[in-house]
Parts: C-alpha cells; sequence; structure tokens
C-alpha cells in the first residue's frame, strides 16, 4: 500500500529524520490562512500517489505570499498527469504547503526489497532529483547499490561504502549516517517494500533533510500497523476494486468484455485463459472464495456487472466448500436484482450441483449451461 509523500514525512519525522516544516490543505478558501505566519519561500506540492509532479507542474515554489497562493490555487484541485498517473492525470485533492529550502546538493536514497537476493537493497545516487531511471540506464556507475543481509543488519561498513559513492564531506557524513540507520530502522519496523527519498538533500548550511518521501508498504502486513492502514487512502484506485475489498472479494478489474466468477485463485487463472482461448478478452479477475456465502456471490455479481465493458459473463464454479446450490442462489438473487440482459454462460459441477441446476433451472432467467470447459469455451466464442 502506497502513502502520500505528507504522511510518509510525518512517519520519518517520528523517526528522527529531518524533513522541512510543513502543513496540508484541502480547501481553497483554508490557503491564506496556512501561509500567513509561513516564512517564505514556500513549495506548494500536490499530494497524490505518483511521482514525476514536479515535471507534470505538480511542485512550485513561490517566492512571495502572493505567489504561494496563486501556486496552491492552481495547484489543488487540478488533474494531474505525470508519466506515472496515465493521460487522464490524477485529481489533486491535498496540497502540503512546505518550507522552501536552500539545497546545495540532491542526492538520491531507496531501500527496497530484492526478492532475488533475499534481503534489502539500498539504493544510492549523487544524482537525485532527476530520473532515476535514466541515471541508470545512462550512466550507471553513479547508481550505488549496497545489498543488506536482513539477518544481520546495516552494517558500518555498509553505511561507510555510501558515504564514500556519495562523496559526502566530513560535516554532513556523520549525519547522513544516522539518518540512513533511522530510515533502514523504520523500513523493517513498518515491513516497507519501498522507501524512496528523491531528492535527499544537503542544504546550503550543511544539514541533511528529506524534501521528497515515498513510502510503500506490504499490504499483507497491515494487520500489524494500525497507524500504516489508517493512512490508506481509496480515492486514487478503481471504484469497482475498493468496492469489492469491502465485501472482502477478490477482484481486479481488467480491460476486456467476458466478466467472470470463479471460486479459487487457480481456477480463476485458468478461466481467463480460457477466455482468451476463446477469441474474447477477461474484464475482470474475480475468486468468490471457497467459504462465500450467497450474499457474497450476490454482491460480487453486482460489482461484475457495474463494468459497463462487460457484455457477456462466464460462472465457472468447481462446488467444493462453495456449494453450487448457495451459488446459484446468489447468481439468481443478483441477476433479478438488476434485471439482467447479458447472456450468462455457466460451467458448474461439484458439491450439491444437480440442486444448483435446479435452481438455475426453475429460475425465469436464461443461463446457457456448459457440459464442460470445451464447451463453455464454444458459447463464450459465440457471445
Ligand atoms: P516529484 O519527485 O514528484 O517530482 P519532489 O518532491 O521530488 O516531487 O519535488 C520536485 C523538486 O522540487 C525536487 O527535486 C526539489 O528540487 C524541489 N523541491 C521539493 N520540495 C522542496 C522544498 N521544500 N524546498 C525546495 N525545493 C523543493
Ligand atoms: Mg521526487
Amino acid at each position: 500500500m502506497k502513502i502520500h509523500e505528507y504522511q510518509a514525512k510525518s512517519l520519518f519525522r517520528k523517526a528522527g529524520i529531518a524533513v522541512p516544516e510543513g502543513t496540508t490543505c484541502t480547501a481553497k478558501e483554508d490557503i491564506a490562512a496556512l501561509i500567513a505566519n509561513m516564512k517564505m519561500p514556500v513549495v506548494v506540492k500536490a499530494q497524490i500517489l505518483a511521482g514525476g509532479r514536479g515535471k507534470g507542474g505538480g511542485v512550485i515554489l513561490g517566492k512571495t505570499k502572493a505567489e504561494v497562493q496563486t501556486a496552491a490555487e492552481k495547484i489543488l484541485g487540478m488533474q494531474l498527469v505525470t508519466r506515472q498517473t496515465g493521460e487522464a492525470g490524477t485529481k489533486v485533492k491535498t496540497i502540503l504547503l512546505e518550507q522552501g529550502v536552500a539545497i546545495a546538493r540532491e542526492l538520491y536514497l531507496s531501500l527496497l526489497v530484492d526478492r532475488d537476493r533475499c534481503g534489502i537493497v539500498i539504493i544510492a545516487s549523487q544524482d537525485g532529483g532527476m530520473d532515476i531511471e535514466t541515471v541508470a540506464a545512462e550512466t550507471p556507475d553513479r547508481i550505488i547499490k549496497v545489498h543488506i543481509n536482513p539477518l544481520l543488519g546495516l552494517q558500518g561498513y555498509q553505511i561507510r561504502e555510501l558515504i564514500f559513492g556519495l562523496e559526502l564531506s566530513t560535516p554532513v557524513a556523520g549525519e547522513f549516517a544516522a539518518l540512513v540507520k533511522k530510515l533502514y530502522a523504520l523500513f523493517t519496523e513498518y515491513d516497507g517494500s519501498l522507501v524512496e527519498i528523491n531528492p535527499l538533500v544537503i542544504t546550503r548550511d550543511d544539514k541533511v533533510m528529506a524534501l521528497d518521501a515515498k513510502m510503500d508498504v506490504d499490504s499483507n502486513s497491515l494487520f500489524r500497523h494500525p497507524d500504516i492502514k489508517a493512512m490508506h487512502d481509496s480515492s486514487e484506485e478503481d471504484e469497482l476494486e475498493v468496492a469489492a475489498a469491502a465485501h472482502g472479494l477478490n477482484y481486479i478489474r481488467l480491460d476486456g468484455s467476458i466478466g467472470s466468477m470463479v471460486n479459487g485463485a487457480g481456477l480463476a487463472m485458468a478461466t481467463m485463459d480460457l477466455i482468451k482461448q476463446a477469441g474474447v478478452e477477461p474484464a475482470n479477475f474475480l475468486d468468490v472464495g471457497g467459504g462465500a456465502s450467497a450474499e457474497m456471490v450476490e454482491n460480487g455479481f453486482r460489482i461484475l456487472l457495474s463494468d459497463s465493458n462487460v457484455r457477456g459473463i462466464f460462472i465457472n464454479i468447481f462446488g467444493g466448500i462453495l456449494r453450487c446450490d448457495v451459488l446459484a442462489e446468489g447468481v439468481v438473487a443478483a441477476a433479478r436484482k438488476v434485471q439482467l440482459t447479458l447472456p450468462v454462460v455457466v460451467r458448474m459441477e461439484g458439491t450439491n450441483v444437480e440442486e444448483g441446476r435446479r435452481i438455475l433451472a426453475e429460475s425465469d432467467l436464461t443461463f446457457n449451461n456448459a457440459t464442460d470447459l470445451n464447451h463453455a469455451a464454444e458459447l463464450l466464442a459465440a457471445i
């Protein structure tokens, strides 16, 4: 789960990592009062869960209160397009009004999980502030990588490797070492999958400070981090996926036209293959899970149908813990409620299959029953 820059900075602050003073704002009428007591210059920063905001016009430095006011009014509410948002962009609902810092050097520093080596890697570069992907592609020798064994933790020699690689002067080296230690502790304590500071700056008065903060936490660990869970902003996620998650359903929206409802993630993957092999494209992945109730099936079916790209539906159930009759009840109830007109192909086998088929047959709805997977594919191709 990604968190916003201002949220990551609040964690940094608590961990003793220096960040500029700042305050968030969500309403244009509050801007004037918030900047009244701030020292100029102030940087106005769009808070969206995507990078590249500076280049997209989402970060503006104002030297006077009037400039800050204009920049803040412009950014708050704008549809910000960056190389990570896609063409439609993301609406800016919160801005960060932050103390402008006199920058001497902009560095890059990040920590991430290195799955290949089963460890943590620290990546640093003297070329911060800009596109790190470009630096890595064009001047790979300017990227420093330090691999950490999580059982041993961050070692002194590894911090020195970073200090030498970044060519830090003696006055800032000590402060940098303390920052890296705190960042490593924060990363491991919060089950981070990424913490990125770009730029990490050396100020003109030799202070080390995080001007940007990106943090991604392993979603599977949220049960033990209620403070991070509370930071979740679902407004930038797909609304159908958010609705599905609220019902405990495993749903991912795709861009095809055949909606599918399946029990079991493996069968759901195989079903998507089957749909593609039939010459059509899946509109979603939906695993209703083993212990789904008729109500959950109904919710899943309704969510599936709210996607306006869906032209046909494929229900592929191997009844085990989820019994075929429970599934059929949920499907019939949902189909009635939404006055279903789309074609539905049903392939159902397993526990209580006869009862399930009876419920579907006795409903006043029309379902195309597939005798097996090949037959299902033929019916799908005909949709
Ligand atoms: P993004 O990476 O999304 O473009 P950043 O937070 O890195 O956003 O901001 C872009 C640039 O704006 C930074 O590289 C830095 O040069 C400048 N900047 C950001 N915050 C401040 C600040 N508080 N003071 C001075 N300059 C800043
Ligand atoms: Mg940045």
